[in-house]
């Protein structure tokens, strides 16, 4: 990672050293606050201290917005990894002081317990009436105690509690960004976050990865004759043909309009050109309705375009290679599959296969 570099130990004090200062401010005890203050205290970020160092002076604490803005502007968008840590390192610190507090809760309340009964062994007997005294209050300033350690506790669960609030909010706008809304399939933004990692750990597979591109015929024509909800419709009935024909670590995404790709990271090319068969017959041979008089409406055909991953080409040569095989595909009569070849992504090397 290279934002942070620090060792286990370096951290530590530096999670140590920045709490206090967080819980100072107005802002709540979340991975935001904490980033800030970490770097704030970690000196690996001059100008988010100075900013920082601007903003407190006189005394003032930070609220909300400013720790926001600050992270905005200074931090701004950390990697997926450096979010965990935080997130796990925040958890942790708050999870040790919760135990602490609850154990300097329990022995507060045995002390409280031992000097009660010290104050009325006393009270019974002929005692100094200023030992008394300082004894009850002592026991006044024992109970002021435990109730602070309560309030301690109390906001450390609330912070939690908002830490995992956080984390699933994270992960629900996470998915909300690489869904695709009208199919539910993953989005191209999705589906270039698979690719890339596909492509990262392109060592671990055996076969593979292989990409098919599929492109709906005529589309236009469908929207023009049907309209535009029936197109809708027919989108995701292919949509849904393709999700029923691909299984484990595959993802298939709506990559544009009437377009769609297809991963397989551990498929040979002729098992990816199998698949692509299949599903072409499949769409060719649906009916879709129509919603209102049922009636059937003319066949959907969709052209294909499959490559198998060539070593050291990038994702987009990936997929340029593709693009031009399904491009050889329509030019070629449309409802057919055809195969790019090894390394070359011009169109004009893809050989077609006729179905
Ligand atoms: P080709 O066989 O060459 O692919 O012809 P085509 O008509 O399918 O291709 P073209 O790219 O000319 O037209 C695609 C059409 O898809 C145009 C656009 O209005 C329509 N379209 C794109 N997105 C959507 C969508 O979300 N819903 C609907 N109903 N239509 C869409
Ligand atoms: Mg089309
Ligand atoms: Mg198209």
């Amino acid at each position: 990672m290279s934002r942070y570099r620090e060792t286990v130990n370096q951290s530590a004090e530096y999670l140590r050293l920045s709490l206090p200062l967080m819980s100072r401010q107005a802002a709540a005890l979340h991975p935001i606050s904490y980033a800030v203050w970490y770097e704030y205290v970690a000196g690996i970020n001059p100008p988010l201290k100075a900013a920082i160092d601007e903003l407190s002076k006189d005394g003032a604490v930070l609220d909300e917005a400013s720790t926001a803005e600050l992270f905005r502007k200074y931090i701004a968008e950390i990697d997926e990894k450096t979010a965990q840590r935080l997130r796990a390192g925040l958890h942790k610190v708050l999870s040790d002081m919760a135990q602490s507090a609850a154990h300097a809760e329990d022995r507060a309340e045995l002390f409280g317990q031992e000097l009660a009964q010290w104050s009325e062994e006393l009270g019974g007997s002929a005692a100094d009436p200023s030992v008394v005294e300082g004894i009850d209050r002592l026991l006044f300033g024992t109970r002021e105690m435990q109730g602070a350690i309560a309030a301690l506790k109390e906001r450390l669960d609330e912070s939690q509690n908002e830490i995992e609030m956080l984390r699933q909010e994270v992960g629900r706008a996470r998915e909300e960004a690489i869904a695709d809304s009208l199919t539910g399939l993953v989005n191209r933004r999705g589906f270039d976050l698979a690719l890339a990692a596909c492509l990262a750990a392109i060592d671990l597979a055996e076969h593979g990865p292989c990409l098919l591109i599929a492109d709906i015929d005529h589309f236009k024509k469908v929207n023009d004759a049907y309209g535009h909800l029936f197109g809708d419709k027919v989108i995701c009935s292919v949509a849904k043909i393709l999700k029923a024909n691909i299984k484990g670590r595959d993802t298939a995404a709506r990559y544009g309009g009437e377009e769609f790709v297809v991963l397989l990271p551990e498929t040979t090319l002729d098992g990816a050109c199998a698949l692509a068969e299949k599903i072409r017959t499949t769409i060719e041979a649906s009916r879709i309705r129509r919603a209102d008089n049922r009636q059937e409406i003319a066949q959907i055909t969709v052209s294909f375009g499959v490559a198998g991953y060539c070593a050291g080409e990038t994702a987009r040569e990936f997929i340029d290679r593709a693009d031009g095989a399904l491009y050889v595909s329509k030019n070629q009569g449309r409802n057919r599959v055809t195969v790019a070849a090894a390394g070359l992504p011009r169109a004009a090397d893809a050989q077609s296969r006729q179905s």
